[in-house]
């Protein structure tokens, strides 16, 4: 009887901790870039480009696709994180909307890019999951953003104040549970219209899953920059809640 209980107190000081075999799990993408609206060529390509590099780089598990069949619960099984990458308009039927939903309630992550606040107008489930809503834009111009988040995980990299060439969208329909990473200083470009509260990137925990947007990624350079590419690279990890915060 003693033998025994030693035994399996052996054995349960022998499990591998949940944090340590959740690290060893590996990553494994979807990356959506269906268009039901605007097409942006530019930015999907090189967005492609990007996602295809980190998978290879750090050996995830990825499948880029501009068909949305894969949003089905039999594929999402497999999957830690779905990234709607410049997606615009309608998408998802019904079924897929389900699937969706599903995968985010169970644990997965979602990355959305640049008009992936252009998409979905009528599903109002995917509007507080991404954030907010795209409301219009002005010229492609440079800004100076602002590093809200200094000490958070996402944003660590980034100085205080940076600028960046891109497209800058104005929203509405904020989803106040979101946590801003980055603003835009108004005053440093044409044509912003959420004044003082003006977020460019954030972040926020959704229905038992994890989501990450940014408004960058209209122009092709913008795929290329370090501090972007970076954040993209530390927004895998936080969706696929390999990080603590
Ligand atoms: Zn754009």
């Amino acid at each position: 009887m003693i033998i025994k209980l030693i035994l399996i107190i052996n054995s349960i000081l022998n499990f591998t901790p949940l944090s340590e075999s959740l690290n060893n799990e590996k990553i494994s993408l979807l990356v959506i870039y269906k268009t039901g609206g605007f097409i942006h060529k530019e930015g999907i390509e090189a967005g492609k480009k990007l996602f295809d590099l980190i998978c290879n780089e750090k050996n995830y598990d990825c499948v880029i696709s501009n068909e949305s069949t894969y949003v089905n619960s039999k594929f999402l099984e497999n999957i830690k994180v779905i990234v709607f990458l410049n997606t615009s308009g309608d998408i998802l039927n019904n079924n897929e909307k389900i699937a969706m939903e599903s995968f985010i309630r169970n644990g997965g992550g979602f990355i959305g890019i640049h008009s992936a606040t252009d998409t979905e107008y009528g599903w109002e489930w995917y509007g507080k999951l991404v954030g907010a809503y795209f409301m219009n834009h002005p010229d492609i111009q440079k800004a100076t953003i602002i590093t809200e988040k200094k000490h958070h995980f996402l944003t660590d990299h980034l100085k205080d104040r940076w600028s960046i060439k891109d497209e800058w969208y104005n929203f509405k329909n904020f989803n106040p549970d979101i946590n801003v990473l980055l603003s835009l200083k108004e005053t440093s470009y044409e044509g912003g219209e959420n004044g003082d509260y003006h977020p460019i990137s954030w972040y926020h925990e959704f229905e038992g899953g994890r989501s990450f947007y940014t408004g960058l990624g209209h122009v092709a350079e913008t795929y290329k920059d370090s501090r972007f590419v970076k954040m993209i690279e530390k927004a895998i990890l936080y969706t696929s809640s390999l990080t603590t915060k």
